[in-house]
């Protein structure tokens, strides 16, 4: 599943890549992914790509007149691809861009910088979003029109994990009010957004405690660990993979991690077999001698 880090190299690729285009053609051979009418689909031709941007484990594309919302769910994935190299199975929505005058915007985040990936101003590409579940979703949201997300859209999220406004003070207040166990309140989009299953159990492993450990045990000092955990697991992943990444953006990479679905394989700290569960059917790893 695509969390924070993925969708920030994401997101800061795209913007750097599209950002001024107009949409040329818009289609979802994919349809039963897409909340919208065909109406609204045909109505992002000619529109401009203001911004890509990440909110939570949502990619965000802002045009002129609304915006398309992504949730990739699990097996989602963003593709950057020159309009005549094959298409992969699943595709669910293809936006076909046209050229632009200005070059990159003045906010494309600097290591995308004349990156050798990045199409020609004055060339077309194309995004390609696909999904072999097809358990993602794509809304289509013009401006003026409301549609639901299930499970809550980025409304409905806390500030994001690595947001500089989210002070440690800031920290220890909210998470007060989520007295559960570690790793559902670090996958609480409510209380900070972006982590999922694989970061959670890698900042749990970072800050030496259990994921099954309730946050009401925590002494004042571990609530501090898991916050600068938290900020230091996500942005080391985000700036290696923003080597890592390019220009394969729909592949994940997640081979450098510690513990996350390692189970079986020696702790990195301390060489003790790395614990795997599997509750409600997605993977918890990590170490029972290190993490308390
Ligand atoms: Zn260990």
């Amino acid at each position: 599943m695509p969390e924070l880090p993925d969708l920030t190299v994401v997101a800061e690729a795209f913007h750097a890549a599209l950002a001024g285009r107009s949409v040329l053609s818009a289609e979802a051979p994919g349809p039963l992914a897409v909340r919208g009418t065909p109406a609204e689909l045909d109505a992002l031709v000619g529109q401009r790509l203001a911004r890509v941007a990440r909110r939570g484990k949502f990619l965000l594309l802002e045009f002129d007149r609304g915006r398309v919302v992504v949730n990739p769910m699990l097996t989602g994935r963003f593709q950057l691809a020159p309009p005549g190299m094959a298409r992969p199975s699943k595709t669910a929505l293809v936006l076909r861009f046209g050229e632009r005058g200005s070059g990159p915007p003045v906010d494309a985040a600097r290591w995308t910088a004349d990156a050798s990936w990045l199409p020609r101003d004055d060339g077309q590409v194309e995004v390609r979003y696909r999904d072999p579940t097809q358990m993602g979703k794509v809304y289509l949201l013009p401006a003026g029109v409301v549609r639901e997300i299930p499970g809550g859209g980025p409304d409905d999220f806390g500030p994001e994990a690595d947001d500089p406004a989210l002070t440690l003070e800031e920290w220890r207040v909210r998470i007060r009010r989520h007295p559960g166990e570690l790793k559902n309140l670090l996958k609480n989009q409510a209380f900070v957004a972006g982590i999922g299953n694989a970061y959670s159990d890698e900042i749990l492993h970072a800050a030496r405690l259990l994921p099954l450990r309730r946050r009401s045990t925590l002494a004042a000092e571990e609530v501090d660990e898991l916050y600068q955990a938290t900020r230091t697991v996500l942005a080391d992943a985000v700036e290696l993979l923003r080597v890592r990444v390019p220009p394969t953006f729909e592949k994940q990479a997640r081979d450098f991690l510690a513990v996350h679905d390692k189970g079986g394989r020696p702790c990195p700290r301390c060489g003790t077999k790395i614990t795997q569960i599997k509750p409600g059917g997605f993977i918890t790893s990590y170490c029972r001698d290190c993490q308390r």
